[in-house]
């Protein structure tokens, strides 16, 4: 059944070949007991090696049932190791970190045995050689001569016809090598056992058989055999180790070296934390910003004003004095006139009626509020005791109050972003509302014009709510001079004359909290509906039909110049004085950042089909403000990110030397695993394996330390920024980097992986 032809084998160092073996030829029967006797050095583990298929010949041939095996390839020569031998070492070759049950499955773990019969074949090795009891010790808790008898129980288990024995006893004491031996050749009777030894006495007494070498070559046969015999064909599974049994053997491994995975893993995933970090910690800012964003930014109105600045990146340029086209530090003796980069820049808006009336029928759900700004001019006069007196627009921080589109929600904009702390909301347009900063600061000019002490430490609501100012008309307020206008003095008169009109303060609103765009403003504000009151009581006054035809100031009688420059302040004083009802500037206020686009896109739209002195430029405030600010967070993380990875490259780096250390020491169990039939391929998997629980876990680690070190994070930032939890760990992050650690280690391991399948077994058994 196992025959070897012809077997040459040479071994080359450097120039010096070494003749293992010369020319053997020798024919086994099925069942018998060989022993191979001959001193050191005369090819007896070659030739054992070669029948067992762990080392190749150079020439000749080995029949396995009449096979020739000059075809094998490595994988068939694994199967065979598998399915045909089992080798029995003079030092034991068991695995140390796994369990001597474990150690007796490999066998069968390799050729895809299920678990419960590998478990049912392992037991009944194990109780056929006498140590059942000891199933679940490690190698290193047994004597030699159980060891030795473990590695028997492995041999045996998946039942293979040949057993091949190098020097089984020269490890072990006489009385124990009797048991060994005993052992063997009850094995014998149905199998063939092939035995290397020097120890003739015992090859005598046990061996049916005894075959002397010396030199590599055969020097006497005691027992030959020539029989032609007929040959069974055999079938030769291949062998396969499942992903599985390699992380098993891997996790033990691993068990057994706690503290340097430990600090490998923590030491690979400081990477990962460093990532995960900044990454939380961006995705908090940018949660942040979002809510930011909605809470204040969409309270930023989109200006509509007389003139505008577009801030393109040339524009930028030009801002900052770069031109391009024009030689720096010119040598040519002579200078170009230039006007300032501002009046570059801009551009005039002419806001229209039309436009004025396209912005009132824009969607108005989508619209909280807006407000015009004029320039008109109110004349107001308020009483302080008996002292009649007139106050300016600037003395009561007057601003108009953003109005609501159509009729419901009429104060939308103020129920939204404002608290009303006493009185009610305005109705009409004569009612005033007062705006406090976060404080419930008012601007002293205000209370003074109100008639009120401002010296006093402090004002009650109530002193405020109700009081009045009062509005007058141009034709009442100028009297004529004749070329000029002047104000009447008979402030006391005009107060009390029946057509003037009260205004009063109806309310006091407040910024809600953490409303940072109004936190710190305080105002008297008034509707624009009195606005217009205003310019229909006075566009046709006495004193505008005058302005209008003079072409002087008519309040100061100064001149207008003739340029563009004296037609704009004749328009401008008109205006002031209520002819005009084209506003300055326009301000829109979203109701959100949704509506904020609709409003963007309507604005785009009109322009679309205009010729360019027709277009009407914008300024969208919380645009300019969020690019701003995600551009900047999204360069600070990508930056972060960077310099972080530098560590998890150092981190792979460090894995494959780990990695290659780890198969520096397990190049003995490499062997072991190649002589019961282990694959290269499943070499590497077991090192993968290994690498693949590293990289699993220093990526768990690094998560796990990471959601750890948020906590004290957002403490620290909580003090710093009044931020509540800005570190945020997504959680598909988390998966990302995990598996990100897992693959990094499997590249790094991946090169010592394949240097251990490139292992020569024989050698790798022979390392200690
Ligand atoms: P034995 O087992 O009978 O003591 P071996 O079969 O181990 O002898 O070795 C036979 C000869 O081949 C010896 O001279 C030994 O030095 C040589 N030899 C064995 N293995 C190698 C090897 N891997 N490289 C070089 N020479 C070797
Ligand atoms: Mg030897």
């Amino acid at each position: 059944m196992l025959e070897i032809k012809n077997i040459n084998k040479n071994y080359q160092t450097g120039e010096f070949i070494q003749k293992a073996l010369n020319n053997v030829s020798i024919k086994f029967r099925e069942h018998e007991f060989v022993a191979i006797l001959g001193p050191s050095g005369s090819g007896k583990t070659t030739l054992l090696n070669i029948l067992g298929g762990l080392d190749q010949y150079d020439h000749g041939d080995l029949l396995v049932n009449g096979l020739s095996t000059k075809k094998f390839k490595s994988k068939d020569w694994d199967a065979y190791r598998n399915n045909c031998i089992g080798f029995i070492f003079q030092s034991y070759n068991l695995i140390s970190h796994i369990s001597i049950q474990s150690n007796v499955e490999l066998t069968m773990t390799l050729s895809n045995y299920t678990k419960k019969k590998r478990k049912s074949k392992a037991q009944e090795a194990l109780k056929r050689v006498g140590l059942i009891d000891h199933a679940h010790k490690k190698p290193n808790q047994l004597s030699g001569g159980q060891m030795q008898r473990v590695a028997i129980a492995r041999a045996l288990v998946n039942d293979p016809n040949i057993i091949l024995a190098d020097e089984p006893t020269g490890a072990l004491d006489s009385k124990t090598s009797i048991q060994i031996m005993e052992m063997i050749k009850d094995i014998a009777k149905d199998k063939l056992v092939i035995m290397v030894t020097h120890n003739r006495e015992l090859a005598e007494k046990y061996a049916s058989r005894i075959i002397e070498l010396k030199d590599g070559e055969i020097v006497s046969d005691s027992n030959p055999y020539n029989t032609e015999e007929k040959n069974k064909k055999i079938s030769i599974k291949k062998t396969k180790m499942s992903f599985l049994t390699a992380i098993s053997l891997s996790f033990n491994n691993i068990l057994t070296k706690k503290g340097r995975t430990i600090l490998t893993a923590l030491a690979s995933s400081i990477g990962i934390i460093g990532i995960a970090l900044i990454l939380s910690l961006s995705n908090g800012f940018d949660i942040q910003i979002k809510k930011f964003e909605s809470d204040s930014l969409s309270s930023l109105p989109i200006v509509i004003s007389e003139e505008s600045m577009t801030l393109d990146e040339e524009n930028a340029e030009s801002m900052m004095g770069i031109e391009k086209d024009k030689e720096k530090y010119p040598s040519d003796e002579v200078i170009y006139p230039k006007d300032p980069i501002y009046e570059q820049l801009t551009v005039k808006n002419v806001i229209t009626k039309e436009y004025i009336d396209f912005i009132e029928n824009l969607d108005s759900s989508k619209i909280n509020g807006i407000s015009y700004t004029r320039i008109t001019n109110m004349n107001l006069i308020t009483k302080k005791d008996d002292i009649y007196s007139p106050v300016s627009m600037q003395e009561l921080s007057y601003s108009v109050l953003p109005k609501k589109l159509g009729d419901n929600q009429k104060n939308g904009i103020i129920e939204e972003d404002f608290d009303l702390l006493a009185g009610s909301l305005p109705e009409t347009y004569t009612d005033l509302i007062l705006m406090v900063d976060m404080y419930n600061n008012l601007p002293s000019s205000v209370i003074t014009a109100l008639g009120l002490d401002k010296n006093q430490e402090k004002l009650t609501f109530d002193d405020l709510i109700g009081k009045e100012i009062k509005l007058v008309n141009n034709d009442e307020y100028y009297i004529n001079t004749g070329n000029y206008f002047l104000p009447s003095q008979n402030y006391e008169e005009m107060y009390n004359a029946s057509d003037t009109k009260a205004l009063r303060i109806v309310g006091i609103i407040r910024a809600k909290e953490g409303n940072k765009i109004y936190q710190n403003s305080s105002a008297l504000l008034y509707s624009d509906d009195l606005i217009k009151y205003v310019i229909e009581q006075n566009q046709n006054s006495q004193i505008v039909k005058a302005q209008k035809n003079a072409d002087y100031n008519i309040m100061t009688g100064e001149k207008f110049s003739d340029d563009e420059k004296g037609t704009e302040l004749k328009e401008q004083i008109l205006a002031y004085l209520g002819a005009d009802s084209v506003p300055m500037a326009i301000q829109i206020y979203p109701t959100d950042f949704e509506s904020k686009e609709y409003i963007v896109n309507a604005l785009d739209e009109y322009n679309s089909n205009k010729n360019e002195e027709e277009k009407i430029l914008y300024t969208d405030m919380s645009e300019l403000m969020t690019e701003l600010s995600s551009s900047i967070m999204d360069g600070i993380t990508i930056v972060l990110i960077a310099f972080s990875s530098i560590s998890l490259v150092v981190s792979s780096i460090m894995i494959g030397i780990i990695t290659y250390i780890s198969v520096l020491e397990r190049t003995k169990e490499i062997g072991i695993l190649r002589s019961l039939g282990a694959r290269k391929k499943d070499i590497t998997r077991v090192f993968n394996a290994e690498t693949t629980i590293i990289g699993l876990f220093s990526g768990l680690l690094g998560i796990g330390i990471t959601s750890l070190l948020i906590i004290p994070v957002n403490i620290i930032l909580y003090n710093l920024t009044e931020l509540k939890n800005v570190a945020i760990l997504n959680s598909l992050h988390a998966v990302i980097l995990i598996v990100t650690s897992l693959i990094l280690t499997l590249i790094g391991g991946f090169i010592p992986a394949i240097i251990a399948s490139k292992k020569n077994p024989v050698e790798a058994l022979r390392t200690e």
